[in-house]
């Protein structure tokens, strides 16, 4: 088959490398100059298997009344149309019985991810720093650490503040600054824009590959009630069949194909801090209570957090950079005056974190999109999960709990 793969962030380009390896034609088409220009650059880099509870929550419930009021909080929300619809699907998503199937499917999800991920850098080296680096997440208040403690089955371990300090000694808080923390060693760290850089170039030698960059995508072009074509601003690029993961482009694609696809922007932002010769973190960190995360990567550290639902404007926010350079500074005593870069990325999320993976409601389309916070780690195994439904075998892992009928 021809298969169009729409965006060249790391969901389209693991899909496009995924259905190349099955033996289709690829054609890769992105506004962009190159790969990775949009949430696939200056990422988390936490390829993390075991985190990956939804954000709709009960607890998260509770608190969304503090998040609509001002200030400087980890999560940030402007009430606007677009978030209303979605807004709704997100809060009848904060039930323990939808976080319990979040969490069972998006495991199955990573699991199949890490494992396509070896697969593929066992047939395709690449170099982008992937490290199992292990990852604490840190708790400045008890209440917090005791909901996480993890039961005898789980692969990681709760540790006190000394424990804490011992394993990561980079940590500059002391021990009664905070309650503890939890270790999980087989989470994985890693470059995304670097991973998206040398696929994408491994996709350019391919003979049956077509890349089409700088070309930006219009509507559908839909006979016989199925998609046939799509127009561009490069004129139209037909193909039998089209994979959808336009990142948080995808909504107003799908809208124009006439159906709802209940995607929001949710923005981030990081920095990442040259290094300077301070001492470098050994593992990745999460500051749980200020939903800011750390990662070490080769000569850098990146930091990248928060949460702000204000549409679709990427510019990094001045105060918000501020945030993540004092956390750092404060919590590793990384000095983040010298050479930082600042980004910012939108997060294309549904309302339960699940991605869409499957048919669409027009013929010849197909989706794989909505990763939200997880997109790096469950790259692969939605390519994967993906390349299984357009050849008709059997799925590497449960498809059901991501198609698109969920949203009724
Ligand atoms: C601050 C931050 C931290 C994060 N940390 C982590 C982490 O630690 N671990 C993790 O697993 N995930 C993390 N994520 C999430 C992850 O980065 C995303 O889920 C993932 O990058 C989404 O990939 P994508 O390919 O769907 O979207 P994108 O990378 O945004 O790609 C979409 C592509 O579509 C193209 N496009 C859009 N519209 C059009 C159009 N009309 N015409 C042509 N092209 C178009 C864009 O140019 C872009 O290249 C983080 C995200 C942010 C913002």
């Amino acid at each position: 088959m021809k298969i169009a793969v729409l965006g060249a962030g790391v969901i389209g380009l693991t899909s496009a490398w995924w259905l190349y390896e099955a033996g289709h034609d690829v054609v890769l088409v992105d506004r962009a100059e190159g790969p990775a220009a949009e949430a696939s650059r200056a990422n988390g880099a936490q390829l993390s298997y075991r985190y990956v509870a939804p954000m709709a929550s009960p607890k998260m419930l509770a608190q969304l009344p503090s998040h609509l009021l001002p200030g400087e909080n980890a999560i940030k929300v402007s009430l606007n149309r677009e978030l209303v619809g979605w807004g709704l699907r997100f809060v009848k998503a904060c039930t323990r019985a939808e976080v319990a199937r979040t969490t069972a499917a998006q495991l199955a999800l990573a699991d199949l991810s890490r494992a396509e991920l070896e697969r593929l850098l066992g047939a395709v080296p690449l170099d982008f720093g992937l490290r199992t680096a292990g990852k604490l997440v840190v708790f400045r208040n008890r209440a917090d650490l005791d909901a996480a403690r993890p039961t005898k089955d789980e692969p990681a371990e709760a540790l006190t503040p000394q424990q804490c300090l011992d394993l990561e000694p980079a940590l500059a808080l002391k021990p009664d600054e905070f309650a503890g923390g939890v270790y999980t060693a087989l989470e994985q760290v890693g470059d995304c824009a670097a991973f998206c850089e040398q696929l994408f170039a491994k996709l350019k030698a391919c003979n049956r590959v077509d890349i089409r960059m700088d070309t930006a995508i219009g509507r559908p072009v839909v006979k016989n009630r199925r998609m046939i074509g799509v127009e561009t601003d490069q004129g139209i690029i037909e193909a039998d069949l089209f994979v959808l993961s336009l990142g948080s482009g995808a909504r107003a694609f799908a809208r124009s194909c006439g159906f709802n696809l209940p995607i929001y922007p949710v923005k981030g932002h990081s920095i990442t801090i040259v290094d300077d010769g301070a001492p470098k973190l050994k593992h990745s960190v999460t500051d749980y209570s200020r939903k800011i995360v750390y990662a070490p990567l080769p000569g850098a550290t990146r930091v990248a957090g928060f949460a702000d639902f204000q549409g679709y404007d990427t510019t990094p926010v001045r105060s918000r950079i501020a945030q993540l350079k004092s956390a750092a500074a404060e919590t590793f005593g990384l000095a983040a005056s010298g050479d930082v870069e600042p980004w910012a990325g939108l997060r294309p999320m549904t309302p339960d974190s699940r991605p869409v993976i499957g048919l669409s409601p027009l013929d010849g389309l197909f989706l794989n999109t909505g990763q939200g916070m997880l997109g790096w780690t469950l790259a692969c195994g939605s390519a994967r999960l993906s390349t299984d439904l357009i050849e008709g075998r059997t799925p590497s892992c449960p498809a059901e709990p991501f198609a698109l009928a969920r949203f009724g």
